[in-house]
């Protein structure tokens, strides 16, 4: 790391801290596009939130055991939505 970035009692100091300032530019904006990223998938989870809520209080349910669910306490789920029995 520190051969990248220079040795500090180099020479080439004003070199090294111009990299610098380009590396963390980039940085900045990669964070920035993460954040965007991050916020538009609490969007779209709030959606399917939404309209997961939506679909179980619209469907007459046609609950059957979950086959691949092997945990202590059966659970249902529904044929028509796919939804979990609460
Ligand atoms: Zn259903």
């Amino acid at each position: 790391m520190s051969e990248f970035y220079g040795n500090p009692n180099s020479p080439n100091t004003n070199d090294s801290k111009v990299v610098l300032v380009e590396l963390m530019e980039e940085r900045k904006k990669f964070l920035e596009d993460k954040y965007k990223l991050l916020n538009e998938i609490k969007t779209i989870e709030n959606k399917i939130n939404q309209l997961d809520k939506m679909i179980y209080s619209i469907c007459k349910h046609e609950w059957a055991i979950d086959r691949s669910s092997y945990g202590e306490h059966t659970e249902y789920y529904c044929k028509k939505c796919n939804s979990y029995k609460d």
